[in-house]
């Protein structure tokens, strides 16, 4: 097993893999820029380097400084947390080639699942149902009408290289397949440095359904069962769950072995995110995510495992600690996402935490890298907290996580708390009764969000 690891995040998932290795007897190596140099991971961990200015492009992403830092504390593995260089396929390269271990998926893999193309390919030929749509990448606005009369409209154009929501244009006809496939193109440009992109089938009502999978990289896999994720605005998840309120055993039962069977033929290591969209019935692949989730509590919730000392065991060559059989669903967990934002725009609203209290009491966990009088700087992603509950059953989670957050206090800034304040008086949200329109739907018509 390792002595020390290298946590190339910040902010609460850089705190989660620094518990998880400090309860595996593992020391800890936190990275921050100079706009972090307060921030509570640098705090929590064992010895911290500053590895540059607060642009992301000169510190969590500059790959020479990650490596140096390694190499003057003498860590040897790098955990990535999520987004920065967490599926960067050059990445992993570069750390191997410097004898350090990249807790993670191999670069083949990643390189695999970030081309969304060769991603949906792969998945077809290895058992997994995909929406319909083009054969590939559609490398005209002749061959985009083309398709778009083939499969019939509505109809979604997404670049292969897309992410985070960005990338991904709906043309609900004919006549707006020109913008859209333009738009998609130049976001795909823009973004990710790659214009290609291809087409599916526009589900009109699906659920936003993911499996958990995870491999020993030894041919070995099993699956953690489903989140429902459904609950989005501009496609990211703001209130994640499992299981899924519309999931059967039997299904989950069958699409987890298709999801399962599939990472044990690649001999996947680590941990993973097999996305579908569900709808009547139906599983349809759209993405896979080669990394940890941001919603991964919900899971750990249910089956009562910590996925990151599991990531660490396999990439120190160690077995995975469970097998399938061991792993059983105990009740259910529902994680909101707290962001430092403004309602009703969610405009990012960075700032002085004057006041900071987290809730607790059985079945609640705060992830949150937050302090009184800490300031959230301007430069990176909006999340500050995520509050998981478990309970029994869906009703006692529900009820836990509306006194959690009444016990929540963030004040300084403004916060998506609120919205969830409202979303827990929603009969639909209480039944579990909503797909992936719901909540876009929901901010029009109550904070005449657009
Ligand atoms: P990203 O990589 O940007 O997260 P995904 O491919 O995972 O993109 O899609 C994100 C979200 O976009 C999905 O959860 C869903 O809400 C919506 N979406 C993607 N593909 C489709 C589709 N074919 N039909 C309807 N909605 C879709």
């Amino acid at each position: 097993m390792f002595k020390k690891i290298l946590v190339a995040n910040r902010g609460e998932i850089a705190l989660r893999v620094i518990r998880a290795a400090r309860e595996m007897g593992i020391g800890s190596v936190a990275v921050h820029s100079t706009a972090d140099s307060d921030a509570m991971h640098v705090r929590m961990a064992d010895e911290s380097v500053c590895i540059g200015p607060p642009s992301s492009q000169q510190s969590y992403l500059s790959i020479p400084s990650i490596i140096a830092a390694c190499e003057i504390t003498g860590a040897e593995a790098i955990h990535p947390g999520y987004g920065f260089l967490s599926e960067n396929a050059g990445f992993v390269q570069i750390v191997e080639d410097h004898d350090l271990t990249f807790i993670g998926p191999t670069a083949e893999h990643i390189r695999i699942m970030g081309d969304k193309i060769t991603a949906k390919d792969t998945m077809k030929e290895l058992g997994v149902p995909c929406v319909p749509g083009s054969d590939g990448g559609v490398p005209t606005l002749a061959d985009a009408k083309r398709i778009g009369e083939e499969i019939g409209y509505p109809v979604i154009i997404k670049a292969t290289a897309g992410g985070g929501g960005k990338g991904m244009k709906v043309a609900q006809s004919a006549a707006e397949m020109e913008r859209a496939f333009m738009t998609a193109r130049a976001e795909g440009k823009s973004n990710f440095g790659n214009d290609e992109v291809y087409i599916e089938k526009y589900l009109t009502t699906p659920r936003h359904i993911e499996i958990q999978v995870f491999g020993d990289g030894k041919g070995r896999a099993v699956h953690l069962g489903e989140r429902d994720c459904s609950l989005q605005r501009r496609h990211q998840k703001v209130f994640e769950e499992a299981p899924g309120p519309s999931i059967t055993a039997e299904e989950r039962a069958r699409i987890g072995k298709v999801c399962a069977d599939a990472m044990a033929n690649i001999n996947y290591i680590g941990a993973g995110t097999v996305e579908f969209l569900y709808e009547n019935g139906e599983f349809y692949f759209i993405e896979m995510n080669t990394r940890l989730q941001v919603e991964h509590p919900v899971t750990e919730a249910i089956f009562g495992v910590d996925l990151v000392r599991e990531q660490i065991r396999v990439a120190a060559g160690m077995d995975l600690s469970f097998t399938q059989e061991d792993l059983k669903i105990n009740g259910h967990g529902i994680e909101v996402r707290i962001n430092a934002e403004k309602l009703p725009n969610f405009s990012p609203c960075p700032g002085k935490i004057t006041q900071y209290h987290a809730p607790g009491g059985l079945g609640v966990r705060m992830d949150s890298a937050l302090y009184d009088g800490y300031k959230i700087p301007p430069y990176y992603d909006s999340l500050i907290g995520k509050l998981i509950v478990h309970g029994r059953d869906r009703p006692e989670a529900l009820a836990r996580l509306r006194r959690a957050l009444g016990e929540l206090i963030v004040d300084g800034v403004d916060t998506t708390i609120p919205l969830f304040h409202a979303l827990l008086a929603e009969q639909d949200v209480l039944t579990g009764d909503y797909n992936i329109h719901w909540l876009e739907h929901w901010l029009e018509t109550n904070l005449g969000n657009a």
